[in-house]
């Protein structure tokens, strides 16, 4: 905790605001109330093991075990979305990873975990943005349930153009520029994190590459999972490194 007048010089120079509707919020909140409401998917409207809203297991294959998420991509969600992607305000991370974190401690359907791995971003991207916005819902979770968060066993090399951008088949082959360490998972049940979950072909590309390494399991956890509605706006494009 800082002392008192550092927090306060905190405030004045960078004020708190809520990532969603960009009101002023006190030091110790991530949104405000109303879009704190407003921002939350029940869990139940979440389809335990694809982790979308309109189920898309009979449609493909999926390497990851079971998957659940905190936000719908949505109207109310999507400026807080944007505000972490655009480094403005790294809010939603934490407020997502909380709600992650409080189903994974109650939820049964998820088993005990071992380790915290988010999805991972090229360097240079990462360099540029200043995080790795999967990395912070990642190590949020980590520290709330006190397991080890993995940064070092999956890595991004940089061929890959941003997934909203590409049709299904080119979907499918973009996620080919994820990679695994060498590191041994055997037995490991894993927890993976994302900021967003569209197609499920990033999760489920990485928790091969997991499960290849020896995990016995893998949870997909995303902050937010695009839902079935149309007319929705695409997510914010991302320059290429
Ligand atoms: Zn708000
Ligand atoms: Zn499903």
């Amino acid at each position: 905790m800082k002392p008192k007048w550092t927090r306060s010089l905190l405030e004045i120079f960078w004020p708190n605001r809520c990532p969603a509707c960009n009101a002023l919020i006190g030091p110790d909140k991530v949104v405000c109330e109303a879009c704190g409401e407003h921002m939350l998917l029940e869990h139940d409207a979440v389809c335990r093991r694809c982790g979308k809203v309109g189920c898309i297991c009979g449609k493909k294959e999926l390497s990851y075990d079971r998957a659940l998420a905190a936000c719908a991509y949505a109207e109310e969600t999507i400026p807080a979305i944007i505000r972490m992607k655009q480094s403005e305000n790294t809010n939603f991370a934490l407020f997502a990873a909380r709600i992650l974190a409080e189903r994974l401690r109650h939820g049964i359907d998820f088993g005990e975990i071992d380790c915290v791995v988010p999805v991972p971003m090229h360097a240079s991207k990462e360099r540029l943005r200043g995080y790795n916005q999967a990395a912070l819902i990642a190590r949020e979770i980590a520290t709330l349930l006190s397991l080890p968060c993995r940064e070092d066993i999956l890595y991004k090399e940089k061929t890959s153009r941003a997934q909203h951008e590409l049709n299904a088949a080119e979907r499918a082959k973009n996620v080919d520029s994820f990679h695994i360490r060498d590191i041994p998972l055997d037995g490991q049940r894993i927890l993976l994190c994302d900021d967003v979950l569209t197609t499920g072909n990033t999760m489920s590309r990485c928790a091969l590459l997991l499960k290849q390494q020896g995990a016995s399991a893998v949870i997909a956890a995303a902050a937010a999972t695009t839902v079935p509605r149309p007319k929705r706006p695409s997510p914010p494009k991302e320059e290429t490194p």
